[in-house]
Order: C-alpha cells, then structure tokens, then sequence
C-alpha cells in the first residue's frame, strides 16, 4: 500500500495553519489523532521549562514569587485562556483540576440559587461532572438533585426547581455540541444559571464565554491546549457573579489578604477567589509557554481547518470502511473538533490502529474516537489515517487476541 502521508494535500499547501505543525514535536512515523487526550508536546517547552526550573526554582528560590511573579501566574495564564474562550480579562484563572473547578463552581453557583434545588445535566456528560455533582450534593445535605436527562431533552427540562444547567459543550464520545447560547439564554429564562465544562471546546473551536452570558465554566488545560499530562485546568466566572460567587474551598491563595495570615477567610476580589492553595509553577509554566503557539491564531480560521479535517475524514471512512457505523452529528455545526465511529470490536481496532501508527482512543462501551487538532493534523494524515484504517478493516488485522488485552488506560 502506497504511504501517503509525506505527499502534500492541496488543502494543506493552501492553507497558512499548515505551518503550525513545525511548532510540535511529533514523533516520526505518528498520525496523531487525540489531542483531545492529550496534546502534543510544543517544540518550545522543554527549554523553557528548564529554563524556568534553573534560573527561577534554581537561582531566585523563594525569591521568585516577587522577581518572577510566580504569584499572579495562574492569573496571567488566565487571562491567556480567556481570549480564546470568549472571556475578558480578570474573569478566568488557571490551576487545580477541570473537576475539582467544576466543584467549586458549582457550589458557587448553587449558593447564588437558593430555594431552587435541581442540578440540570445530560447523560452526555463526562462521568467525573456527573461524579462531582454527587459529591457535592451529598456533602450539602440540603436536598439538591441532580438531575440528568437526554442531550435533546435538555431545554425542555429546565423549569422552576432548577437552580443550576451542569453541561459540557462537546460531548467526549460523539463530539456532539450544544448550542451554548440558544440553552444559557433558556436557562436563564427559567430563573437557573448556567455552568459550561469546555474541556473539548478550549482551543479547538471558537467560544464566546461572554456573548453567551454563560456564568460559570470550567476547561482542561492538557487536551486541545497542549499544557502537559495532568496540566492545570481553568474556571470562568463572569463579571457580574464575581463579588458575590464564593465557594467552598477557601484555601489562602483565593483570600483577599494571603499574607496577612488572618485567622479568618475572607474571599478575594475577582475570579482570584477561586483559587485554593499554592499554585503548581512548573506545570503553569508549561502551560504558559504552550499556549504561545495559539498567540497568532485566528479561532476562526482554525474552525474552518478543523471541518475540512473532519468531512474529509467522515466521508473517507464512510466510503471506504462500511463497518464502521457514524457516532457524531453529521452536521459539522453540530460537531467539536471530532469525529467517532461505532465498531463492536472497537477496542481492539483502536490497539491495531495504534501499533501502526494512528493514535486515536477507545471509548466503551464500542467507540472509536479521532480528534483532529486543526494546528498539527494535516489532510494528508486524514487521508494516510483512512488508507490504514481500510486496510486493518479490509485484512480483520484487528481481530488478534494481542489487540483485545485491555490496559488500564484507554
Ligand atoms: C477531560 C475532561 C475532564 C477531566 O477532568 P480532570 O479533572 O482533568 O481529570 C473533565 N470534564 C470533561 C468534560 C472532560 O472532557
């Protein structure tokens, strides 16, 4: 079978983001398709980062919180994240994880609905959200629900009862997203606020935090923004929820005075009450210097890439490969920046996929997923990905009991 993955796609030559690429490290022979996972090293990191750990942690040592701002990093990096989600500037701080800021933003929001008692989510939604409202409603103890119905159910469920809308924008396994403005305004028609998880939306579409009037919203900092495995997340709140949102873990780096050593918490101004405790400067860092590649990137451009990657890539597959059965919308509006297939054996297509150089993952209970970060997949992948793809189809090359060892990670 002829590789096709050298020769340079008409789409690509046209195209001025095809030259992002040179930005990642990618390892030769790789088709990366799950950056939705976790994104790709920048080629700028690793210096930087060594550069952060000798001459800051190395030469500054604990001088460094003042002489290189250590203090205000996750509020810097911050405000990076909210231009590419729609934020202005002082509503979006970085750290801790996506579920644990979707705690925190939840009992914020909670606190701001009083009397209402109903979490509004979808059975779209990724486990850890629904998990953390669990938990959250558990340690209340003040007879909230939590309530979650079908993705298509949604608006016509928001009523009287419901305090909160709990969504993510794009769903994990099909890439379904909803329409984060159409349902805010629902939401806040029947009186509810509306929390937004963006964890397949930051930095693999275009967001309008602000021109959606979302309240709350939270995002991963490790998938379509490149920070590193286990990078630190963000949380949006909006202006007009920022003097009176406070939540519940009210570590000393969101008090208003840190270093006053007060007995008692007082929250600080802004979105910086989020924050919980010291932040993790080496994994901001990161993030920090990743985000760098998105300085010069215009969203919608990068929507328009991520589209043609994924049609090309829809109708390829589905042209070529008939026992793969469509799970995303086929409407590219209605799609993130995915596109996933149903196969019974999909688990070990995704292993055969994999040892032969197409990285993608497996979503139980049968979905193979591919991600298409619009900065660093080329047309010329898609097409390569499908004539391998094909062809493990065409041979049943999956059907190996080596491909059917589940590890622990899929
Ligand atoms: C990836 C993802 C998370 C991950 O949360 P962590 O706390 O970083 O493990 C949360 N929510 C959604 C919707 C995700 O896609």
């Amino acid at each position: 079978m002829q590789d096709r993955s050298d020769a340079v796609h008409p789409l690509d030559a046209a195209d001025p983001l095809s030259r992002k690429r040179a930005a990642f490290e990618l390892p030769a022979g790789v088709i990366y398709l799950d950056g939705n996972s976790l994104g790709p090293l920048p080629a700028h990191v690793p210096e930087r980062l060594a550069g952060v750990v000798r001459a800051q942690w190395g030469q500054s040592l604990i001088r460094a919180w003042n002489d290189h701002d250590w203090i205000d990093l996750p509020r810097r990096v911050g405000d990076r994240i909210a231009r590419l989600v729609g934020a202005a500037s002082g509503t979006v701080v970085a750290g801790d994880s996506t579920s644990v800021n979707l705690f925190k933003v939840l009992a914020a929001a909670l606190a701001l609905r009083p009397g209402r008692t109903v979490i509004l989510s979808d059975t779209g939604n990724f486990p850890t959200d629904l998990y953390m409202a669990q938990g959250l409603r558990d340690l209340l103890a003040r007879g909230h629900e939590l309530r979650v119905v079908a993705p298509e159910e949604v608006a016509g469920a928001l009523g009287p009862d419901v305090a909160v809308l709990m969504l993510t924008e794009v769903d994990y396994r099909t890439g379904r997203r909803h329409d984060m403005a159409a349902l805010t305004r629902a939401a806040h028609v029947a009186g509810a606020l509306a929390v937004w998880d963006l964890a397949h939306s930051a930095g693999a579409l275009p967001v309008d935090l602000a021109g959606a009037g979302a309240d709350f919203a939270v995002g991963c900092g490790y998938k379509y923004l490149n920070g590193g495995p286990g990078a630190p997340a963000f949380l949006y709140v909006a202006p007009r929820h920022q003097a009176e949102a406070v939540q519940p873990l009210a570590g000393w780096m969101g008090h208003e005075a840190p270093f006053a050593f007060d007995l008692d918490y007082r929250p600080a101004a802004g979105a910086d009450r989020m924050r919980v405790g010291t932040p993790p400067i080496l994994s901001l860092a990161a993030l920090d210097a990743a985000l760098d590649v998105f300085d010069d990137v215009d969203m919608a451009a990068l929507r328009a890439r991520s589209i043609s990657l994924c049609e090309l890539f829809r109708t390829e597959v589905e042209a070529r490969c008939p026992g793969l059965v469509l799970a995303s919308p086929r409407d590219p509006q209605a799609r993130g920046s995915q596109v996933s297939f149903r196969f019974a054996d999909g688990y070990a297509l995704m292993q055969a996929l994999i040892e032969r150089g197409v990285i993608g993952d497996f979503r139980a209970p049968d979905i193979v997923r591919f991600g298409f970060a619009p900065l660093y997949v080329s047309h010329a992948d898609v097409l390569a990905a499908v004539d391998i793809l094909a062809d493990i189809l065409d041979t049943r090359a999956w059907d190996a009991p080596r491909f059917k060892i589940r590890a622990k990670v899929t």
